[in-house]
């Protein structure tokens, strides 16, 4: 599970996230909605340690990302081999692939869990294999990722971060670079992600996807959560105004 409690974050004298407090259980797909410049990408990045807040707690599982607690509960820094290390359980996949270019795409799957795990190389990659296998792209090991259309190389940006056995995977918005046609086969990895179990959460402005597949969807606007529930509520049923308003563009 990961918590998230009273986070605020500041970019200089501009607060970007507001005291956001949310839960994602074990195997909970949440997905995440605002406009644009609402803080989505940065709680994410929070959530992994990309960005550090000024204020609140995210735990993994039960540590907390970036800080521990001494005896009387006061915060102590962890080190960044610490940090590195609970990283590496909340995989992350972002707009833009960034798969090695020189680099067949079975190498870059592998890749992560030889260095980082210590994984021999061997077995690594035949995890790999069957992780190319699992989104679709087995027939692809050894191609070289510039020859893969925008959508298979985002699916082997998934199987890179699922390689890593991450208890998380935070996805910021995956398809938005794709060309309409290749979004889908992407939406099918995540779906079967959802089905599978693993605990997600989505940055998209997929309302289908969302409406469809997430357990939970969380409407932020400017650094807050404004709302959340399960999507036939926030889909069907909004409350506030600016969900409302929000949601008459998807329309
Ligand atoms: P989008 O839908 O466009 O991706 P978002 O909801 O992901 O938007 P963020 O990227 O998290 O929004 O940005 C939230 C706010 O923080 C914005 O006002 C943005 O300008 C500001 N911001 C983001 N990164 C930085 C930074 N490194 N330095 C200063 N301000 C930043
Ligand atoms: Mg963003």
């Amino acid at each position: 599970a990961i918590s998230i409690s009273k986070v605020s974050k500041w970019f200089g004298q501009h607060q970007v996230l507001k005291d956001i407090s949310t839960e994602v259980r074990h195997g909970e797909a949440v997905v995440i909605i605002g406009p644009s410049g609402s803080g989505k990408s940065t709680l994410l990045r929070c959530v992994n340690f990309l960005e550090e807040f000024q204020q609140g707690e995210i735990t993994i599982g039960n540590e907390a990302m970036g800080y521990r607690l001494d005896a009387s509960g006061r915060r102590v820094r962890r080190s960044e081999t610490e940090i590195a290390a609970m990283r590496a359980q909340v995989g992350m996949v972002f707009q833009s692939f960034n798969l090695f270019p020189h680099m067949s795409v079975l190498k870059n799957v592998a890749l992560g869990p030889v260095r980082a795990l210590s994984v021999p190389r061997r077995e690594a990659e035949e995890r790999a294999a069957a992780l190319l296998d699992r989104v679709g792209l087995a027939s692809k090991a050894g191609a070289m990722p510039r020859l893969l259309s925008g959508g298979q190389q985002q699916r082997v940006a998934i199987a890179r971060a699922l390689a890593m056995q991450p208890k998380a995977i935070l996805f910021d918005e995956v398809t938005s670079a794709l060309d309409p046609e290749l979004v889908g086969e992407v939406l099918d990895v995540m779906r079967q992600l959802v089905q599978d179990g693993m605990t997600m959460i989505i940055v998209t402005h997929e309302m289908a996807f969302a409406k469809a597949f997430a357990h939970r969807v969380v409407f932020m606007a400017d650094g807050e959560i404004v709302e959340q529930g399960p999507p036939e509520q926030i889909f069907d049923d909004p409350r506030s105004p600016r969900l409302q308003a929000f949601l008459k563009r998807f329309k």
